[in-house]
């Protein structure tokens, strides 16, 4: 069965690529003419920037192609100074700075209601280029584009980082002091093959345990349960009181209930991103899971009910926050099947698997089931690496 990560897969894995870049910031010597354009080109670049944000905002969405639908004919025709393709550039940028705007303040989620003011303009490959020291910068529609001289690229960065390539860049103008400076991102092209040497761990989430790694690692669920439990009999006890003061009593408990997952999800991301000589962890697909769940394909009725009451995705997302801080890349894999197959042999039945325990019908293998699952996630993600390897090693 083909799999289409999800969205949120792309996004997480992406996340956690972000470690495999390096940026170095020049100063440019421009010419008066050319840092007049470039302000312009900001200017507009902002206002289009803050449009997008609003449009977001009202919307309530970040999906680039929703976005694109509803804006680009509008902006090409509000702002037809700037090239089309520094609003693809825009809506990058706008999207990304939503969705950093919604995780850092959940309570004030889509009212970021900015204007952008800094004087910055992202570019793309296809709005520059850089030759040697040469650089190549579009500005406005029907203007020439900007060539310059840049500084030397210092050794210490020649040297740490030989192999890798030019991803974008970010010029900042500083029109009070008429100074400008370029941040060149590049992508590190080595640490790639440096990671496949490493370690996989992977990571069962909300079987049977709250999460199971393929090392044996366990985070329990037990005393979670027991928790959620008795915030459900208070919250029930409350509903049925109706009064005034039960209602804010009810409040304060959600929001204790809220932190107490939030904590418990702090503390298995770090145990999970601080586990030695590992390159990657693997999870699956969580909204795959759910999609195929509202399908009414094969999900165990217990896994529905424990996705349905943990944040797992809160989980996901933290441990891609500690592993990017530890080098550790996220692999999102396929779920089907990786709690009915077997380890040992890769013989797929649903009998397979008892509750807690995995005995295998056809080899006799036995095992933790959560354990078997976290092995196959973790043999499926290094599959993956294989093919990605093999992928970028086609000549041309
Ligand atoms: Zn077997």
């Amino acid at each position: 069965m083909a799999h289409t990560k999800s969205r949120t897969a792309q996004r997480r894995e992406k996340a956690s690529n972000l470690v495999q870049q390096r940026t170095i910031v020049l100063p440019l010597d421009l010419e008066t003419e050319q840092f007049d354009l470039l302000i312009q080109v900001a200017g507009f670049y902002n206002r289009m920037w803050s449009s997008l944000v609003s449009w977001c905002d009202s919307n309530r969405t970040v999906n680039r192609t929703r976005m694109q639908k509803d804006n680009y004919r509008r902006l090409r025709e509000q702002y037809p100074q700037l090239p089309s393709q520094f609003v693809c550039v825009g809506m990058r940028d706008a999207a990304g700075a939503m969705r950093s705007w919604n995780s850092n303040r959940p309570k004030r989620k889509w009212n970021m209601r900015a204007r952008r003011k800094a004087m910055t303009v992202n570019y793309d490959l296809r709005l520059m280029s850089v030759r040697g020291n040469m650089l190549t910068l579009s500005t406005l529609q029907g203007e020439k584009r900007i060539h310059t001289l840049m500084p030397e690229i210092p050794l210490w960065f020649d040297t740490l980082y030989p192999t890798r390539k030019l991803n974008a860049a970010k010029l900042m103008l500083d029109p009070k002091n008429h100074t400008a400076r370029i941040a060149l991102i590049y992508r590190l092209s080595d640490t790639f093959t440096e990671q496949a040497r490493l370690d996989v761990l992977g990571v069962d989430l909300g079987q049977h345990s709250l999460a199971m790694d393929s090392r044996g690692g366990e985070s329990k669920a037990n005393n979670i349960w027991g928790v959620k439990r008795r915030y459900a009999h208070n919250r029930k006890t409350l509903q049925e009181k109706g009064t005034r003061s039960a209602h804010r009593r009810l409040k304060a408990m959600k929001g204790r209930e809220e932190r107490f997952i939030r904590d418990v999800n702090h503390c298995v991301s770090k145990r999970l991103a601080s586990t030695p000589n590992i390159g990657y962890i693997a999870f699956e697909d969580l909204t795959y899971i759910r999609r195929q769940a509202r399908k009414g394909t094969s999900t165990g009725r217990r896994r529905r009910n424990m996705l349905n009451q943990w944040s797992f995705s809160q989980l996901q997302e933290f441990t891609t926050y500690k592993a990017v801080r530890n080098n550790i890349r996220i692999l999102m894999v396929d779920p089907s099947y990786t709690s009915q197959r077997c380890n040992r042999c890769g013989y797929v039945d649903q009998r397979n698997r008892n509750h807690a325990r995995f005995d295998c019908k056809r080899c006799g293998w036995s095992d933790n089931a959560d354990h078997n699952a976290a092995l196959n996630i973790r043999d499926r993600a290094i599959k993956s690496l294989h093919e990605e390897q093999a992928k970028t090693h086609i000549p041309g």
